[in-house]
């Protein structure tokens, strides 16, 4: 378990992202309301091609937004279960503990900034 991070602190980031999760469901709701693909007009209308376009495009920034808020919501989940299992707060790569200021920052940090850094090269 990390040393450095106090049990009011780890309550703290457990609030946060808990309430980040809240934040990005009601987020995919909304943009799922938003695809154009889910208006049922949509299969019936038989729509010039340039309204067809930018459905189209529509629907593939909302497909990438929902996804992005997906790949979120499963990383914030990963980092309750680590603050469960007492081994939040730990970099993954190298086993140092993440500085809490970049855990305030980023609540689901799994790895330090030089491990990060070094992973994404
Ligand atoms: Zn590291």
């Amino acid at each position: 378990m990390s040393k450095q991070l106090s049990k009011t602190f780890l309550a703290k980031q457990k609030n946060t992202i808990e309430e980040e999760q809240k934040k990005l469901t009601l987020q995919i709701e909304e943009l799922k309301k938003e695809d154009p693909f889910a208006d049922p007009d949509h299969a019936s209308d038989n729509a010039a091609v340039d309204t067809d376009v930018r459905e189209q495009v529509g629907h593939d920034t909302v497909e990438a937004e929902i996804k992005d808020a997906t790949k979120r919501l499963v990383e914030l989940k990963a980092a309750l279960e680590l603050i469960k299992k007492d081994r939040y707060g730990i970099c993954e790569r190298c086993s140092k503990d993440i500085p809490q200021a970049r855990l305030e920052l980023v609540p689901e940090a799994r790895f330090c900034i030089e491990c990060k850094k070094a992973l994404s090269k």
